[in-house]
């Protein structure tokens, strides 16, 4: 596996796969790497000739400082998981290459930029959708990879996708989670074996809500006795659970039989932010 940190390097190699007609996949990460991510690279060679796993901690995306310097960036161990993975590059580039120019552009996605993350991370879309204009400008990827554990995200890279014609094609990969459930996250790296049997709550939390639906709750019921279940978890502190419309993401204040929906919950286990959804179809 190639690890390339600079942007001139790794144009250098796209023209050459390009001149072969090789079909490029692309899975961008902010390394801390586990299964989860190493399933979209598993996907990317599925799929395509060649995969490129970028791993770049995008400082844009991310609106608390203290955040941003305590994400775990365990480079060595990350590129020894993308060797064994049958990852051919990784693209690691750093601040000065990425952001070369102090921009201070901003993209928003009407109400995708206004509920759940958007609402608790101002400015984490716009810093989103920035790095990943840049990678895919950069890599001229043919198809790309994003887990559905951030499902608002995936919906925006489809919007900024269709709206600046990158034409990549998209692959939103199921989530990835431990046996009981809880979501691989890199933020699970600072929680203590302890913590992690309390961070499952907020997935616990996600199939009871599920449960209440399929009983003919209304949302405001479910939603009341989703609050209930994370409060039964010591230090889980809620910040929003939300019922929206699978395809839109548009808050449901009702629901019908058949309605394709997903569950959205985001909370904080001490100092560590989580989240996490499932998507279900209503079976009352
Ligand atoms: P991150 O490094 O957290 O920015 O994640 C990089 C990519 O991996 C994103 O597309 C995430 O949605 C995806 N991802 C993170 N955790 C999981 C998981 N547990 N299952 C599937 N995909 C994931």
């Amino acid at each position: 596996m190639e690890v390339l940190r600079d942007i001139v390097s790794i144009k250098r190699m796209i023209s050459e796969w390009k001149k072969q007609d090789l079909q490029i996949g692309l899975v961008p990460t902010m390394g801390a790497l586990h299964e989860g991510h190493l399933t979209l690279v598993r996907k990317a060679k599925d799929l395509a000739d060649r995969t490129i796993c970028s791993i770049y901690v995008n400082p844009s995306q991310f609106n608390n400082p203290t955040d941003l310097s305590n994400y775990p960036r365990p480079i060595e161990d990350d590129l020894k998981k993308l060797e064994a993975a049958g990852c051919d590059v990784a693209f690691c580039p750093v601040d000065a290459e990425m952001y070369a120019e102090n921009d201070k552009l901003e993209i928003t996605f009407g109400h995708l930029t206004e509920i759940m993350e958007a609402k608790y991370r101002p400015g984490h879309f716009s810093g989103v959708a920035k790095v990943v204009s840049k990678l895919f400008n950069i890599i001229r990827p043919d198809h790309a990879f994003f887990g559905l554990k951030d499902l608002q995200q995936f919906h925006i890279i489809s919007v900024l996708n269709r709206a600046l014609h990158f034409d990549v094609q998209l692959h939103g990969i199921p989530t990835v989670r431990e046996a009981d459930g809880l979501a691989m996250s890199s933020r699970n790296g600072r929680l203590s074996f302890e913590e992690k049997t309390l961070a499952v709550g907020f997935y616990k939390a996600l199939t009871h809500g599920k449960t209440c639906l399929n009983d003919d709750q209304t949302v405001k019921q479910v939603k009341r006795s989703v609050k209930n279940i994370v409060s039964e978890f010591k230090d889980l502190e809620l910040e929003y659970f939300e019922i929206v419309g699978a395809n839109d993401l548009k808050p449901v204040t009702k629901v019908h039989p058949g309605d394709e929906l997903a569950l959205c919950i985001a909370g904080y286990l001490g100092e560590v932010r989580l989240i996490d959804n499932i998507q279900i179809k209503s079976e009352f």
